[in-house]
């Protein structure tokens, strides 16, 4: 099973989760934009400090700049051969119009996670990260055993800066705006599946793999 995916959807809908588990399974190349600016904001590079003024008040990073950091990260013709997942990149027009630019028909599915607006609330206001491994926890739906620190690993939990309510609602008013039309844009290329994310991780998993299977 080859795929060249994308995965579109609304923040909070289980993307990065499912990035996750897909990687572990089938090693694909998994290449997460929100990852990559997290990093640069972490080690204080020139674009981190730059983006993290539009990432911690839930905007998104100007397409120049994303543009640049994929065309960076996906230089060398990595995407050329074996099977790859692109984990919220594109998030709007621009974007999806260069990355056609630069992988063209090689794309085989983008994967809608469609979840209800009213459930990502709670989704994203619970969730907690290790600030070691990286490991997504949730206060209700996936609770550690001990409240702060991480099963996996043992480190420490934080809030994601943007999964604080002001940045929460300001998250999903942008992709309602800028990203949604990328539904219709990919809907017309014919390439556009969608999975009801609004199920436990291993429902929408089992969806997920049924549809990077088919051709
Ligand atoms: P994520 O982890 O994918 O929810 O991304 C976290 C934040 O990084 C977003 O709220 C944006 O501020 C920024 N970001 C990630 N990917 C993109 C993108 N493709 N375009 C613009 N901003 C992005």
């Amino acid at each position: 099973m080859a795929f060249r995916a994308v995965f579109l959807g609304p923040p909070g809908a289980g993307k990065g989760t499912q990035a996750a588990r897909l990687v572990e399974d089938r090693e694909p190349l998994h290449v997460s934009t929100g990852d990559m600016l997290r990093e640069h904001k972490a080690n204080g590079t020139e674009l981190g400090k730059r983006a993290v003024e539009y990432m911690d008040h839930g905007k998104l990073v100007p397409d120049d700049l994303i543009i640049a950091m994929v065309e960076d990260r996906l230089s060398g013709g990595i995407l050329a051969q074996g099977s790859w997942i692109l984990d919220g990149f594109p998030r709007t027009l621009p974007q999806a119009e260069a990355l056609d630019q630069s992988v063209g028909s090689a794309l085989t599915h983008v994967i809608f996670f469609r979840v209800p607006q009213e459930a990502l609330v709670e989704r994203l206001s619970g969730r907690w990260t290790c600030s070691s491994c990286g490991a997504i926890w949730h206060e209700k739906f996936k609770p550690t055993t001990e409240r702060g620190k991480c099963d996996a690993c043992g480190g420490s939990l934080r809030q994601r800066e943007d999964d604080r309510p002001e940045a929460v609602r300001k998250r999903l008013e942008v992709y309602t705006a800028q990203t949604e039309p990328l539904l219709d844009y990919y809907g017309e290329k014919g390439i556009l599946t969608e999975v009801d994310a609004n199920r436990s991780p291993e429902d929408v998993y089992s969806s997920l793999i049924q549809e990077l299977s088919k051709e």
